[in-house]
């Protein structure tokens, strides 16, 4: 069995000294919990452990777990430990972490997610714009950029990002608050650092010509399971961890 209290609490644990190392404040890194193929109630476990924030791949998938939790939480199985809030009902966020199709993005747009991390193209992103405005909404979202050239990845080139971060800022709807990233496979989490570097000189580099900023200091969001520490030492401000904390997927 799987103790996702104990591994929450680990990794945790190692975000923090991953920070305090590189003289940061853990306080400005925040855990995503990637649930992507997890049930429901091993979800509300993470709750009741304190967790508060979910990374989801899959609409489909999210959009049914998304109601179940919600509805576990309000039920007594959550336990007193997930009713923190005064309303008595946790507060869970989502972020959509997977690819995203544009005849998908009315769905993305009216789920819950607090924020969409992955725009890659201008058409992905005009589209949820448009169903985001529709539903009365300002939705946060990420850049994502191959960093590592890969011609099969998601993710905007580096070359092209000046030219989508200046057509996002004309969409009303979405708030472009900062660049997120997956790096090559890699066999060592070192291998990662120059890539997670790289995004973050992107970052600096575009909010120095106004293309990022306007929201606050740019989000970065990197690291996973193999390379979370690394990715918060070159200055991570959200981690995207699934395996670590609850286990290989099915
Ligand atoms: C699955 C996934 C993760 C988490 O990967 P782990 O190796 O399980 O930590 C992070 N980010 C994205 C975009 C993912 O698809």
């Amino acid at each position: 069995m799987t103790d996702i209290g104990a591994n929450l609490a680990a990794v945790k644990a190692r975000i923090a000294a991953a920070a305090r190392r590189s003289g940061r404040d853990p306080a400005s890194v925040r855990l995503v919990a990637v649930s992507k193929r997890v049930e429901a109630e091993r979800i509300v476990t993470a709750v009741a452990a304190g967790q508060r924030l979910f990374g989801e791949n899959y609409l489909q998938e999210a959009q049914a777990k998304i109601s179940r939790v919600n509805e576990l939480l309000a039920g007594p199985e959550a336990g007193p430990e997930a009713s923190l809030d005064p309303t008595g009902k946790a507060e869970v966020s989502w972020h959509f972490i997977g690819h995203l199709q544009s005849n998908k993005a009315k769905a993305a747009a009216t789920t819950d997610f607090t924020m969409v991390e992955t725009i890659d193209r201008l058409k992905l992103a005009r589209a949820l714009d448009r169903h985001a405005a529709a539903a009365g909404r300002l939705l946060p979202v990420l850049v994502q950029v191959n960093v590592g050239g890969e011609a099969q990845k998601a993710g905007v080139m580096p070359e092209q990002a000046p030219e989508l971060l200046r057509s996002l800022a004309e969409l009303p709807a979405l708030r472009v608050m900062g660049l997120m990233t997956m790096p090559p496979m890699a066999a060592h989490p070192e291998e990662s650092r120059p890539h997670f570097a790289r995004l973050r000189q992107l970052a600096e580099e575009f909010a120095r010509q106004g293309l990022l900023g306007a929201h606050g200091s740019p989000l970065l969001s990197m690291g996973m399971s193999a390379d979370f520490e690394v990715a918060v030492e070159e200055g991570a401000n959200l981690v995207r961890v699934g395996t670590a904390i609850f286990g290989p997927r099915q």
